[in-house]
């Protein structure tokens, strides 16, 4: 055993998703705990539920209740069956089927109150969204007593403290850190093993809070950055960060070592498999991260590893594109006009525009000329960017130095990444060549400044031909 060596093991929805998986996980928990004496576990709602807690509540405010009762018996149905086949000690279940079964009622409640009030306020979804972490853990904790590793389940909310940007919170590190080690490290100290929730925090003053969709990872590295932990692992359903999705592209293959910016590029432009916030506090804290497989446990996976070990790698000329990714539901935007080039600031008022409905922007290009600049936006948010670009631009628009604002139907983002596409002269030519041969039209092109990545505009319908024609130049 490591004495004293401390490590955060984050269980992923499908991870903790069935009977299976929990075994799964309980099992590589023990095992952990011979090799690390201190072990902390994060872990995510069930598979599908965070999902049906967030559509219930959009119901609800659309005055719905009709599917309560079955979400209730569903969660119910979920949650419990996990406990009976797995958690041995009757007492103990019952006590978890109970705390279980009050927050069920908590949702119901909460539902009721959207639908008589006719909205849904971020603040109220945070609160329904927390409850599938706060079922899983209870559950979790619950499993792995009875697997014979002594454990605790404790809410995040009690030690992670974000501000109140509700659905999207950013953590107070200063008191995350103090009372994260205030909470965790007494059972630490007593060989026990914390078992708590991803995805949630609270206020200062106590309001839950949720650091966006898939934030679970994100969890697991902030809490491994305060503990501090010598080593973070992120189990999930695939065998780490491969060349691409698996879903997509059956023959993907798994990156064993994967560099910071690698892994930023990837995990910013979709790649699902880890949430793009997880690696910084990683990286500030100088703390390794290992992304594995919960149903293949014996497969190394991927290891994060500084940049400037694997540049002289990649330089080594083997592995030019390294993986390829896509962000889906984007459309483009585009304001151009030939009196463009006398408005003064114009891509600034643009993105203040652009600001102001708090869209996010993931990619921008602006043709040399500055006659036109096009950037994405997420479809369900694309409309209202166009008015508001339309309102911020209508003096320019009546006196015709713009002449249009525009927008296209449904695009994909399609990003190749790999740190040796920096030193190697040509990629781009290929990637395109590429693209051209497999009939894909390019719309948008835009290179990260890092030169890690090169990212392509296609038609929506377009996107999954061209992930797999471009990663015919990493796998064929
Ligand atoms: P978890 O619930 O464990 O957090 P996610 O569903 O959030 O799991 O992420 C894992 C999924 O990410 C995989 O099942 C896979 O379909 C998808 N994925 C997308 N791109 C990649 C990639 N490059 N490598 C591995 N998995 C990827
Ligand atoms: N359960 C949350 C979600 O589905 C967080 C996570 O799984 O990482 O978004
Ligand atoms: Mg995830």
């Amino acid at each position: 055993m490591t004495e004293n060596k401390t490590l955060v093991m984050k269980f992923g929805g499908t991870s903790v998703g069935s009977v299976d998986a929990l075994k799964n996980a309980a099992q590589i928990v023990k095992d952990a705990r011979a090799e690390f004496s201190r072990v902390v576990v994060v872990t995510s709602a069930m598979s599908g539920v965070t999902n049906l807690l967030l559509d219930s509540a959009a119901r609800a405010a659309k005055g719905s209740m009709e599917n309560l009762s079955a979400l209730e018996s569903n969660l119910r149905e979920k949650h419990f069956s996990a406990a009976d086949s797995l958690v041995a000690d009757e007492s103990t279940r019952e006590v978890v089927k109970r705390e279980i079964d009050a927050l069920i009622h908590s949702l119901v409640d909460l539902c009721k109150a959207m639908a008589v009030l006719g909205e849904a306020s971020p603040r109220a979804l945070d609160t329904v969204a927390s409850i599938g972490e706060r079922m899983s853990v209870r559950l979790l904790g619950a499993v792995l007593n009875s697997a014979g590793v002594k454990s605790r389940a404790v809410e995040s909310t009690e030690f992670v403290v974000t501000n109140a940007h509700y659905q999207n919170a950013h953590p107070n590190f200063a008191a995350t850190t103090e009372r994260t080690r205030a909470i965790l490290h007494p059972l630490l100290d007593e060989g026990i093993v914390p078992v708590t929730t991803g995805f949630i925090g609270a206020t200062m003053e106590g309001a839950i809070t949720t650091l966006g969709r898939g934030g679970s990872d994100y969890s697991a590295a902030i809490i491994g950055s305060v503990l501090p932990a010598d080593d973070v692992w992120i189990w999930t359903d695939v065998d780490g960060v491969m060349t691409t999705d698996p879903r997509i592209v059956p023959n993907a293959k798994t990156l064993p070592e994967i560099t910071y910016s690698e892994i930023a590029e990837l995990a910013y432009y979709g790649a699902k498999v880890l949430h793009p916030k997880t690696i910084r506090p990683v990286v500030d804290a100088g703390i390794g991260l290992r992304i594995c497989n919960t149903f293949n446990p014996s497969h190394p996976g991927t290891r994060l590893i500084a940049n400037a070990a694997l540049a002289s790698a990649a330089q080594n000329g083997k592995q030019i594109v390294k993986a390829v990714t896509a962000i889906r539901n984007q459309r483009l935007i585009t304001i151009e006009g030939g009196g463009m080039l006398g408005v003064p600031g114009v891509a600034a008022r643009a993105f203040g525009a652009v600001a102001s409905t708090k869209t996010s922007v993931p990619l921008i290009t602006q043709a040399s000329s500055e006659q036109s600049i096009c950037f994405a936006v997420p479809s369900e948010s694309a409309e209202g960017v166009v008015n508001a670009l339309q309102n911020v631009f209508a003096e320019e628009i009546k006196d015709e130095d713009i002449d249009r604002v525009w927008m296209t139907d449904d695009v994909s983002i399609i990003t190749v990444v790999g740190v040796g596409m920096s030193h190697t002269p040509g990629v781009a030519g290929r990637v395109f060549s590429q693209l051209g041969n497999n009939n894909v039209n390019v719309y948008a092109i835009a290179q990260g400044s890092s030169e890690v990545s090169i990212s392509m505009v296609v038609a929506a319908e377009e996107a999954d031909a061209a992930v797999k024609a471009l990663h015919e130049l990493i796998v064929k």
